[in-house]
């Protein structure tokens, strides 16, 4: 085998033991392996352990990679999910081959993916990007602007509102960041209520460094890039 599996296990031990230790089920965290900055060979490494959910942060590195992906004969069916800030000129190439997207924070782009999303795909699966500790140079709607965002999201058809997502700023320990993510938690429980919607099932945080505390604090998607793949050098 090769050290990605051994890092793709370690990363489930971790989900698996953190679970444990907040005495929730395993299968409600499901891991997304985060392939920004790697390779498409890398990825089906990863695909060949088990692993289907693969997030991009780069819209057009993503698509070349799940382009490229998709032309090979072996490739098992991959879910792709996009975790990056969408400008409107990038839109159509979300819709066109994401199946997932993380970063929805205005209306605008809601309604570009809707629009473009193809006839022949399923809905493109959606959550909101919640600005939660309120950083001025982030992405995301504000707290308190969640639920209005939510309620037109719910009306487009060609969406399916999965959730919310966060990328709080980096806090050491753990008591620190379970605070932070309780109230990432707190959010969606009250979304989740006031919009009856039966598939908003996703509360979307935690990476490399605070998975346990995002776990802890009720998170169902966990975002991990380093821990499986390694440390990434940027180009650009
Ligand atoms: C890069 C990235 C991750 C993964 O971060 P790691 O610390 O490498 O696990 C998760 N979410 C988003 C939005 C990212 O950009």
């Amino acid at each position: 085998m090769n050290h990605l599996s051994d890092n793709l296990s370690h990363v489930q031990a971790r989900i698996a033991a953190a679970c444990q230790a907040s005495a929730r089920a395993v299968d409600g965290v499901h891991l997304l392996a985060v392939s920004k900055t790697f390779g498409a060979d890398d990825v089906l490494k990863v695909a060949a352990c088990g692993q289907r959910d693969f997030g991009e942060n780069y819209i057009q590195e993503g698509v070349q990679k799940i382009t490229k992906l998709a032309a090979q004969t072996h490739t098992p069916a991959l879910v792709w999910h996009c975790i990056g800030p969408i400008q409107s000129n990038k839109t159509k190439l979300v819709a066109e081959h994401f199946d997932w997207v993380h970063t929805v924070d205005r209306l605008k782009i809601a309604q570009r993916l809707n629009d473009q999303r193809p006839a022949h795909l399923q809905p493109l699966q959606v959550c909101i990007q919640v600005n939660i500790d309120g950083g001025d140079t982030k992405s995301g709607v504000t707290p308190a602007d969640v639920l209005a965002l939510a309620l037109d999201i719910s009306e487009l058809p060609r969406l399916s509102l999965r959730g919310l997502m966060t990328i709080p700023d980096p806090v050491e320990g753990f008591t620190a960041q379970v605070a932070l993510h309780n109230k990432s938690r707190a959010l969606f429980d009250e979304v989740k209520r006031a919009l009856n919607l039966p598939q908003f099932d996703t509360l979307s945080m935690g990476m490399t460094g605070d998975l346990e505390a995002a776990i802890h604090a009720g998170s169902t998607m966990v975002r991990v890039g380093t821990a499986i793949f390694g440390g990434r050098t940027y180009t650009a």
